[in-house]
C-alpha cells in the first residue's frame, strides 16, 4: 500500500488543517503557504491524483467539486472574483498527489502563470 498524502492525512484527521468547509464529498482548507491574501485548497475525500485521474465515475464528485467552489468563496466573504486553479502532473508543478482545486482571492491576480 502506498504511503498516505499529506491531504489524506488531513482527511484521516492525522494531522490539523484550518478547515472552512467540509460536506460527505469534499474538504476546503487554508493553504498552509498562502500565495494570495486567501488561499484555499478544495480537495476531494476520495483518494484521486489529480483531474488527468478522474473518470466517468467520478463525473458527479468533479461537478460537486465545481459547485462547491463559489460555495466556499461566499463563505469567506470573496466579493471580487478569484481564481481557481488545478494543478496536474510534473509540468503542471503538483507537488501533492490527491486532487485539489487552489481558490486565490483578496489581490489582482496576474496572467500568464509563470
Ligand atoms: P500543488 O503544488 O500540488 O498544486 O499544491 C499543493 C499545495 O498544498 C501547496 O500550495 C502547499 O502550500 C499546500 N500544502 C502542502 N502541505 C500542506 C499542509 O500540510 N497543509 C496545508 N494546509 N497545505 C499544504
Amino acid at each position: 500500500m502506498s504511503a498516505k498524502t499529506i491531504f489524506k492525512k488531513i482527511i484521516d484527521g492525522d494531522i490539523k488543517a484550518n478547515v472552512v468547509y467540509e460536506d460527505d464529498l469534499c474538504l476546503a482548507f487554508h493553504d498552509v503557504s498562502p500565495q494570495a491574501p486567501i488561499h484555499v485548497l478544495l480537495i476531494p475525500k476520495k483518494e484521486v491524483v489529480n483531474v488527468a485521474d478522474l473518470t466517468a465515475q467520478d463525473e458527479a464528485l468533479a461537478g460537486h467539486l465545481l459547485l462547491t467552489v463559489n460555495k466556499v468563496a461566499e463563505k469567506l466573504g470573496i466579493s471580487n472574483g478569484y481564481r481557481v486553479v488545478a494543478n496536474c502532473g510534473l509540468d503542471g508543478g503538483q507537488s501533492v498527489d490527491h486532487l485539489h482545486l487552489h481558490i486565490l482571492a483578496g489581490r489582482p491576480l496576474t496572467w500568464p502563470p509563470g
